[in-house]
Order: structure tokens, then sequence, then C-alpha cells
């Protein structure tokens, strides 16, 4: 058994790195694992472009220097706040250049277990090693809580996949390929298809697809960003108020903050993905898929509204993400029952911590307590500070943990 540490963060992606680059200037003792920056790496497709326009897709450090921006002015990449797409892959690197400016240590190994151990936790790695750490901050994402719907999930993985599968869109080049969903992952991963040879068509349940607007100018007229401001997650009060208050999200009745949380900016594409899908590639409103089978070395799919059939070589399920705790090994029955649910999810007080004293949850898991930010790297920021500072004990200790904080 090793010796005992202050603070484990799970957890290396965008929220991992943030809070370890915080934990580490405010000189708190801590062990971080993970791979990082690993869904990017190894569950988005080559090409890609981020949704979230450049000046909302900063890892956080205290100084705020480290930004994508700075990224991209070391390594003479085109930068624009607003406005100019960020590829895949200058994020992918933003994420290592931040490591590595901050000489943030990730030991690379999962975390495989975890036990109450009188005021800390017992953590066991992949690797064998067990120590125990006063409080642990889990970040894991959403790598855990892929979602296949049950109508397709009986069918062979060499003929369907979730989006989360491929980096390689070009592998289907010559084949016919459905993607079934309607968001920016569904949509982005259509133009690929077709752009890398595959004949693809979108199933979408929903009757209309929905666009994101041109962003709005930055300089524009006061009048008009009154009206409607900008913010990391987009446009208009409503995103405003999601983007920069989860503290006061998390005052909003549970049932309005469980909706929220699922439907705020709900599955649309991004404006300059547009023009590389309409009029390219078919995509099909109001289908939805009854049933699903394997037959002569194709998949065959029956849809509702139509009672119509498609089909195709392989299917790819663009169709996101279900937080679900029990889908995490690590997590002993034990620590799951005494955690307060919300959503689904762990619910977290003001300083993201549990109903299990001194275990912490960051990122997409905890958007029904903080909001859907959290979904987004733009909520990095503020859940490193805060989460930073109650570590630290800076915080006056004023923040409630999760089992008196909504009652
Ligand atoms: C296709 C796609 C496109 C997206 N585009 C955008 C975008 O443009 N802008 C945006 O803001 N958001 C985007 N998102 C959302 C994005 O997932 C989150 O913003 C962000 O990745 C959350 O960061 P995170 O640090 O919580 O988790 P992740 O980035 O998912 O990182 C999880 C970390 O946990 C580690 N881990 C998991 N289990 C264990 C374990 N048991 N032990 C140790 N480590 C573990 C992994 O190795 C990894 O390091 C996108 C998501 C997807 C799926």
């Amino acid at each position: 058994m090793s010796d005992v540490v202050d603070v484990a963060i799970i957890g290396a992606g965008p929220y991992g790195l943030s809070l370890a680059a915080h934990l580490r200037a405010a000189n708190v003792n801590y062990r971080h694992f993970g791979v990082p920056m690993r869904l990017w790496r190894g569950a988005m497709p080559q090409g890609m472009y981020l949704k979230s326009q450049g000046f909302a897709s900063n890892l956080s450090d205290p100084a705020g220097r480290h930004t994508l921006e700075a990224f991209c002015q070391a390594t003479s990449h085109p930068y624009q706040g607003y406005g100019l797409p960020v590829p895949l892959e200058n994020f992918v690197n933003y994420g290592q250049w931040f490591q590595s400016q901050l000489d943030l240590k990730v030991e690379e190994v999962f975390v495989t277990g975890m036990a109450r151990r009188g005021d800390g936790s017992g953590l066991t790695l992949a690797d064998g090693e067990e120590f125990v750490a006063r409080r642990v901050v889990v970040a894991i994402g959403v790598e855990h809580f892929a979602y296949l719907p049950q109508t397709l999930a009986g069918l062979p993985a060499s003929m369907c996949t979730h989006s989360s599968a491929h980096t390689d869109l070009a592998a289907f080049r010559g084949q016919q390929v459905v993607v079934v969903g309607a968001g920016q992952s569904a949509l982005e991963s259509a133009a690929l298809l077709h752009e890398n040879g595959a004949t693809v068509q979108v199933l979408a349940r929903r009757n209309v697809i929905g666009w994101n607007g041109q962003p709005l100018n930055p300089v524009r007229p006061l009048l008009q960003r009154l009206r409607e401001p900008e913010a990391g997650l987009g446009s208009g009060w409503s995103t405003w108020f999601y983007s920069n208050h989860p503290e006061l999200f998390r005052r909003l009745p549970q049932r309005t903050r469980v909706y929220r949380a699922r439907t705020a900016l709900g599955p649309a594409g991004a404006s300059w993905l547009r023009l590389r899908v309409e009029g390219q590639l078919p995509v099909r409103t109001g289908q939805t898929v009854t049933a699903a089978t394997a037959l002569d070395g194709k998949v065959q799919l029956t849809i509702a509204a139509s009672d119509g059939r498609v089909t195709a070589d392989h299917v790819i399920a663009a169709t996101g993400y279900r937080i679900d705790l029990n889908r995490l090994d690590f997590l002993p029955d034990a620590i799951r029952s005494s955690l307060r649910t919300v959503g689904g999810s762990a619910a977290v007080g003001g300083d993201y911590q549990s109903s299990v004293p001194g275990l912490y949850f960051i990122g997409p898991s905890v958007a029904p307590s903080m909001g859907p930010v959290m979904r987004f790297v733009f909520g990095a920021r503020h859940a490193a500070t805060t989460v930073s500072r109650a570590l630290a004990g800076v915080s006056g200790r004023t923040a409630s943990a999760a089992g008196t904080a909504d009652r």
C-alpha cells in the first residue's frame, strides 16, 4: 500500500487536466489517472471540427494563460475566437501542449476499484497498486456511457457500431452506410463518410433537422448584444445563463434542472456543416427505426412511419451518451447506493461534492446538478476553480455537500 495522498483525480480529459492545473498551482498533493484527451483521440473521427467556438474551447489554468489561442500562436496554427472552426487534431494537440507546458503528471493507468477507508477512499489501479486518497474527483467524461438504442443493440458489432467506435470513416469507402441520429455527430459523420466515398443516408427520428445560425459578430451594436448576448455555449439569454451561472442553475427546482440538462442545446448541426450535408446526401426525417435484422451480410432496418425497409452494409448509431452510474465498474455497490442521484447522475452540491463525503464529480455527469455547460469544455473553468478552492481549503466552506444542498 502506498502513502496516503490528499486528492486523486480520475480522468484526464479537459476537466481533469484543468483541475490538475489548478491543484498544482495551489500546491495540493494529488495523483492523476487516465489517458490524456482519450475521448478526443480515440472516439472521434479524423477530419472532425469542434462545434464550440475557439474562445469557448479553452482548458482552464489559474492564470488563464494556456488558452487555445496561446497554443495556436505558439504553434503557428490559425485561430479566431469566433467563426473559425477548430480542427479536432489542433484541439488534441492543444490538450497535450497544455499538459506539458504546465508540467502536469498523469499516470496512464485506469482506476479499477474504490472502497471507503476511514475518512477517505481506497483506490485500486489496473496495475494492482492500492492506495488511499483523502478526496477523490471523478472526471471520467462520457466514454463509459455510449448509448445504443435497444432496436440496434442485437446486431453484430461488424454491422452496427456507436459513432464513438470510429476514428477513420474512410474505412467505409465503397460501402452503404446508414447513420441514425440528428445531432452534430450524426450529421458530421455522414458528411465525412460521403466525402470519403461511402454511400450514406441519415435516418433522423425528429421531423426537422436543427441547424445553428452563423456566429454573431462580437462587436455588433450594444442593443443587439443586449437583445441576444453571446456566451460560451451560444447566443441568447438562457444560453448565457447556462454558460455563466452553474451555481445559480443548481438552485432551480430539480425537475427543471433534469429537463434543461437533457434538452437545452439539443441536437443541431453547426452552421459551417450545413453545406456539406444539404444537397449532398439524403437526410430522411421522421424515421423511427423499429426493428433491425442481419440478413445475408447486410443490415435491414424497419422504419415505423412508412413501414419501409432500408438495407445497408453498416449502421452507425450517432445516438449520443446517457449517464448511468451502474456502468462505472470501479464504483462498488456500497458507494453507489450511498450516492444521492439526480437524473441518473450523482447529485452534487455547490462545491461539486456528492452525498458521499470526499467524493466529487465534475464534467458531463453532473449536468443535472450544474447545468448543460457541464457537457462542454467551457464548463471546465467553473468546475476546476470551484473544486480546487474547496480542496485547497480556501473556499470558506460555504458550499454544502449534495446530501443537504437540495433538500
Ligand atoms: C463527438 C463529440 C464531439 C464533441 N464536441 C465538442 C465540442 O466541440 N465542444 C465541447 O465543448 N464539447 C464537445 N464534446 C463534449 C465533450 O465530451 C466534453 O466537452 C468533454 O470531453 C468533457 O471532458 P471530460 O474531461 O469530462 O471527459 P473526457 O474528455 O471524456 O475524458 C475522460 C477521461 O477519463 C479517463 N477515464 C475514464 N475512465 C477512467 C478510469 N476508470 N480510470 C482512470 N481514468 C479514466 C479517460 O482516460 C479520459 O482521460 C463532444 C463530444 C463528442 C462525443
